[in-house]
């Protein structure tokens, strides 16, 4: 299943809706402006979350994910794909906020 990343251009709220309901608007649910589609089907840079430390991650593998906290080696075929996005900044984002809500 293909998830798309949405992001609030206003406060910055990002969220992911799954592709076939995907449309091209939806509203923040914290502030309530109109979020824009950003870009993620086939993104180069995928964010995974490793199954060892649980920790989220932003990868350029297509085929191992290597987590740079506990080492552990994984296939990325084993591996939910977050978000995939085109640049590193978008990434970054994603993986700091997935870490930060991570129980
Ligand atoms: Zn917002
Ligand atoms: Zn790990």
């Amino acid at each position: 299943m293909v998830e798309i990343m949405v992001k609030c251009e206003n406060c910055g709220f990002i969220k992911w809706v799954k592709a076939p309901r995907y449309q091209s608007y939806t509203s923040c649910p914290v502030c309530g402006r109109n979020m824009k589609l950003k870009a993620v089907r086939g993104g180069k840079i995928k964010v995974v979350q490793c199954p060892s430390c649980n920790t989220f991650q932003a990868t350029k593998s297509k085929n191992r994910f290597k987590c740079r906290i506990c080492g552990r080696s994984t296939e990325m075929s084993k591996l939910k794909v977050y978000a995939s996005v085109d640049n590193a900044r978008d990434a970054s984002i994603i993986v700091r906020k997935l870490n930060s809500g991570k129980t």
